[in-house]
């Protein structure tokens, strides 16, 4: 278990107030386990992006500091946390489904507390319906006050019943200095922003995580160095769009500007960053990127399609000349990058036309692997009322298309690397065999070698022997 630390020096009136609600939480803690025998335990479930996976991790930080004790098991918790995602229909579908069987916890165990967060709850109809179907939840909030949660944990405490609900429709505030509960010894995700300005026609982000918003370098740098204090080698700098990080600070800053601090950074081997939108990626990030030695050789660069005419009606604000020509740059600055991208399927209006355009682009691109996805329509988005929405045949004939060469180009890119030796960091011991662990490459590909759990977080160099379609078997070299 890691330790819990606090990430930065930021000193705010609203992290004092926080850090008091902590202390107020610890002794309604110190009674429930008086009152159940043994001290509280609490799962924090999270749905979507890594982006939620950070806020879980602070939410879980929260939860440490005040006594509970984590758990994975929803039978045995005494608090269970869904941080919710929204951009897919399907993953609010799955929450609904979770609820269902949470009911029956709680009856069996009244004590227990139920907590909602994240996008889902910023989505009007998602709030009505928990209120409605599930009204056993006892807290709700939002994507912008997630800071406020050691309050509005002790105002459930403090309830007679009812669901304590605070959600924001918007914020400008980031809160600093709250305790981190890192799910991993060795490697850390590091938000730079929050919030989105691209209003991409099918996606949800923009309404439920707000405007773009950067953190201040400062307090960025400084919580890297903190992890890096505490052993973590690996940091994946986290935004929607870390392209446009620093736009809005008092003294901008750019992404590649961002990066050259990060990498001054001793301790700190790999800098990874996610998500790249195509219109603002800088020959400068490609420069920084190409003489580096931190930073990853993996660039995930989401195209979503490979028609014009649907990037025009998807608001992605290039083309795919554009995108060709700058996988071109990127290519050739950087000749051993993996290329990765996210592609929706069934967008309206989409022909066979445009499947082939996608599929035409993928091919050109070759990209080391990309997430397919079918277009879902969101309540509030305009692609919602577009004319021309797909029959679920139609998507799935589209989305099969595509997937089918994806992993074509995927298996064809991973073979090249047989043989190589390179450097692999060890994340896991296999799930499948204990006498294996997992590494991975700069590149992003796995692979799975003879160690055991000592070799963790280590950077060891490998040998790549043999490519099993998607990642390697390889052996210390
Ligand atoms: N900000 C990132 C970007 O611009 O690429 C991605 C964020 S979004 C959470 C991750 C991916 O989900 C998107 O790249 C897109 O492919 C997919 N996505 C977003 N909205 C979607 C929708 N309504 N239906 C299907 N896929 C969607
Ligand atoms: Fe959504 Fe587009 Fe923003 Fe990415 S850039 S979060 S796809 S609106």
């Amino acid at each position: 278990m890691n330790p819990t630390e606090y990430n930065s020096h930021n000193d705010g009136e609203e992290t004092r107030r926080q850090l008091m609600y902590i202390d107020k939480l610890t002794e309604y803690v110190t009674g429930l386990t008086d009152k159940i025998g043994h001290a509280p335990k609490a799962c924090v479930v999270t749905f979507g992006c890594q982006m939620n996976a950070r806020d879980s991790e602070k939410l879980l930080g929260i939860l440490i500091t005040a006594g509970y004790v984590e758990t994975e098991d929803e039978t045995e918790a005494d608090l269970i946390l869904y941080n919710t995602c929204s951009v897919r229909d399907n993953a609010n579908q799955r929450v609904y489904g979770r609820l269902g069987v949470l009911k029956g916890l709680k009856k069996a165990k009244p004590h227990l507390m139920v907590i909602l967060c994240g996008c889902m709850m910023q989505e009007e109809t998602c709030v009505n319906k928990i209120r409605k179907s599930y009204s056993f939840v006892d807290l709700i909030f939002g994507t912008h006050n997630i800071f406020k949660f050691p309050e509005l944990a002790c105002r459930v405490f403090e309830s007679e019943g009812g669901i304590v609900t605070d959600i924001w429709a918007e914020t400008d505030q980031i809160v600093e200095e709250l305790p981190v509960r890192r799910k991993y010894s060795y490697k850390s995700g590091v938000n730079i922003m929050f919030g989105c300005n691209n209003f991409c026609t099918y996606c949800i982000v923009p309404y439920v995580r707000g405007r773009e918003r950067s953190r201040d370098p400062e307090e960025i740098l400084c919580e890297i160095r903190n992890l890096a204090d505490h052993g973590v080698i690996e940091v994946m700098l986290l935004g929607q769009n870390v392209n446009s990080y620093g736009k809005n600070l008092d003294t901008p800053l750019s992404f590649a500007g961002l990066l050259r601090k990060v990498e001054e950074i001793d301790g700190i081997r790999r800098i990874r960053f996610m998500t790249s939108h195509p219109k603002d990626l800088s020959d400068e990030l490609i420069d920084v990127c190409a003489h580096s030695d931190k930073i990853c050789r993996h660039l995930h660069l989401p195209v979503q399609t490979g028609a014009n005419k649907l990037l025009k009606a998807m608001n992605r604000v290039y083309t795919r000349e554009y995108y060709l020509e700058l996988v071109d740059r990127i290519r050739t600055a950087i000749p051993d990058i993996s290329l990765t991208t996210d592609l929706i399927m069934g967008f309206p209006g989409e022909t066979d036309e445009d499947v082939e355009d996608t599929i035409d682009l993928i091919r050109r691109v070759e990209y080391d692997n990309a997430y397919t996805f079918e277009y879902s329509k969101r309540t509030g988005t305009p692609a919602a009322s577009y004319e021309g929405q797909l029959s679920p045949e139609d998507m799935k004939r589209h989305f099969d298309a595509v997937l089918s060469v994806v992993q074509e180009t995927a298996r064809a890119r991973c073979a090249l690397h047989t043989g190589e030796t390179t450097e692999a960091l060890i994340e896991t011991v296999s799930d499948h065999d204990e006498g294996l662990v997992t590494g991975r490459l700069s590149n992003n590909l796995l692979v799975h070698l003879p160690g055991d759990e000592s070799m963790i977080g280590q950077i060891i160099p490998v040998k790549l022997d043999v490519c099993k379609g998607f990642y390697f078997m390889g052996s210390r070299s």
